[in-house]
């Protein structure tokens, strides 16, 4: 039996899986990462009140008795009944056959239908997600602290999430809550400096949750600063800003993506009913048409009712769903190896939690609504029920009682020197200064530099001036030699380039030459044969 995908679709069906059938019936999970990601809590990581090793755990340790691969699927094929997977340091192909399939590969993020998203957001998807936005969070606070320069200040400590359903909410709830316990160690910003945006496409915040409970969530997001900007849509994001669809731009240093979750582009490709991209399946959750192939999770599109009738509602794309939809599917494969009758798949949701920060929480269990700190409580109680193995458990419910009583860590982790990638700068910032020996190249994408070439006795008549435009560079020559002459670059306009390091760059040279070699061997080998 294999499954496809580590998260809480596969990894609840391969432990329930484990105990139901006989220890010789070869169980083996195929997933990207070696460990199991508890995204409920990616918010706190995001905070820095949870560490990112205690938000995941690994796989192996998690599922004694099954077997672990740690690939990236490619393809399957349902014909041969067989998955195409590469592992990470190994580019080969590898065929692995299965006797029955479960697909559990959840959702990805596509930020494309909104110009410039994808370039300049972070998003909230995985541990190392949570993590940049910690260290972008900090990394804007230490900038801040030191820069003489207003407007950029003020940029540095704008922070917008898009998105205010439960994962934006709690991410920018999380991430004021960081920002408010860390800035007594910056006394160069004041508290009334920093602004924290939530923008929301529809008339109310966390739209699953009832009238009164999304209301008060707003309230107290507001009394605590964020401002909540309803009814707006982003209509596109550039360089340096957030514009709305009502013409507003915020200049933002971070942009977090709340939104966009797409179904994996594998499913397109997969020969089995899709409905919106997720996998239709039965109400036994095995896939309509297929007699060995089966699907759960954010990837399925599972009736909680009978699929003829229209006023049937599907499962949605909820951690505590998937969770149960897991021991129904590993029911119904032993069910159906043993050619017993199998049962369909019905849960009716025992609520709904969210937390806002600053130990505040909306819930509503079985109907019943509490708001404030027992919300929290119960929001963290639930959830540090459902964390997988002990080890886990302890160590979240350590770090929640440590920030009980300690400050957050402020460390910024980060590379000691940028590396490659896009730099976003607003008109008149100074991107190389005379005598300071640039680190790499810059090829201007979008926007325009100034390029001068100070005269030696500060002479400015004499200075000499050009403009670079997309597709000019300047900083080290394309052999990482520093300029003739000092230069100072600065942007005219608010501007984009991409910077190639130093070390990228004698890389990028040493291809470069293998590729001439290549191309010379070719002429001659040409010229020969003419
Ligand atoms: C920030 C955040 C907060 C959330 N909070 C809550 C909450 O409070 N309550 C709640 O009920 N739900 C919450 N959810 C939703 C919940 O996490 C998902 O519904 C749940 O994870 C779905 O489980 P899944 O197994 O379908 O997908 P996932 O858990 O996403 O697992 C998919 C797995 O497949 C792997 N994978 C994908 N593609 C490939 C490939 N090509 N090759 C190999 N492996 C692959 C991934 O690495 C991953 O291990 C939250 C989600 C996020 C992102």
């Amino acid at each position: 039996m294999v499954i496809v995908g580590g998260g809480f679709g596969g990894v609840f069906t391969a432990k329930h899986l484990r105990s139901r059938v006989g220890g010789d019936v070869h169980i083996e999970l195929i997933s990207r990462n070696n460990f199991f990601v508890f995204q409920p809590l990616l918010p706190e990581v995001a905070g820095g009140n949870i560490h990112p090793a205690d938000a995941v755990s690994p796989l192996r340790l998690l599922l004694p008795g099954v077997s672990v691969r740690v690939a990236e699927v490619r393809k399957i094929d349902v014909a041969s009944k067989t998955v195409h997977v590469t592992a990470d340091r190994d580019r080969e192909i590898t065929v692995v056959p299965y006797d029955q399939l479960v697909v559990a590969l959840g959702q990805v993020v596509d930020l494309s239908r909104t110009p410039g998203l994808a370039d300049r957001a972070l998003v909230m998807k995985d541990v190392l997600d949570a993590f940049q936005i910690r260290n972008q969070v900090l990394g804007c606070l230490e900038e801040a602290d030191t820069t003489a320069d207003p407007r950029r200040k003020r940029r540095l400590l704008t922070f917008v999430v898009v998105g205010g359903g439960f994962t934006g909410v709690e991410t920018l709830g999380e991430m004021q809550e960081l920002i408010r316990k860390s800035l007594r160690h910056y006394p160069r910003i004041r508290t009334d400096e920093v602004r924290t945006v939530l923008i929301q496409h529809g008339p109310r915040i966390l739209p699953e949750l009832s009238e009164h409970l999304s209301d008060y969530a707003a309230t107290v997001l507001r009394r605590r600063g964020i401002e909540i900007m309803l009814n707006t849509g982003v209509d596109k994001v550039t360089p340096t800003s957030v514009e709305t669809a009502g013409g507003l731009a915020i200049d933002a240093e971070t942009i977090v993506a709340a939104i966009g979750n797409a179904p994996s582009p594998l499913m397109r490709s997969l020969p089995v009913p899709l409905d919106h991209g997720r996998i239709v399946v039965d109400r036994c959750l095995r896939v309509r048409g297929l007699d060995d192939v089966w699907a759960l999770g954010d990837n399925a599109h599972i009736p909680l009712g009978d699929p003829n009738d229209a006023k049937t509602t599907y499962a949605p794309p909820l951690a505590q769903f998937a969770f149960r939809e897991a021991k129904v599917l590993a029911d119904n494969i032993a069910a159906h190896l043993d050619g017993r009758p199998m049962t369909a798949f019905e849960y009716r949701s025992l609520g709904t939690m969210a937390a806002l920060g600053g130990r505040m929480g909306v819930a509503d269990i079985l109907g019943v609504r509490i708001t404030g700190f027992l919300a929290w409580a119960a929001w963290r109680l639930f959830y540090l029920s459902l964390l997988p193995g002990l080890s886990t458990r302890v160590r979240v419910a350590v770090d929640w009682v440590l920030d009980l009583f300690v400050s957050r860590s402020i460390v910024e982790i980060r590379p000691s020197h940028p590396g490659s990638g896009h730099i976003r700068v607003v008109s008149g910032d100074i991107v190389i200064e005379p005598g300071v020996e640039p680190a790499g190249v810059y090829i201007v994408v979008s926007g325009s530099f100034e390029l001068t070439v100070p005269a030696p006795a500060a002479d400015d008549a004499a200075s000499q001036s050009r403009r670079l435009g997309p597709g000019d560079r300047f900083g080290l020559s394309l052999d990482a030699q520093p300029p003739a002459a000092p230069e100072r670059v600065r942007a005219c306009e608010d501007s984009t380039a991409y910077f190639i390091d130093k070390g990228d760059l004698k890389r990028l040279a040493m291809v470069a030459a293998l590729v001439e070699r290549q191309r010379r061997k070719l002429a001659s080998t040409q010229a020969e044969g003419a």
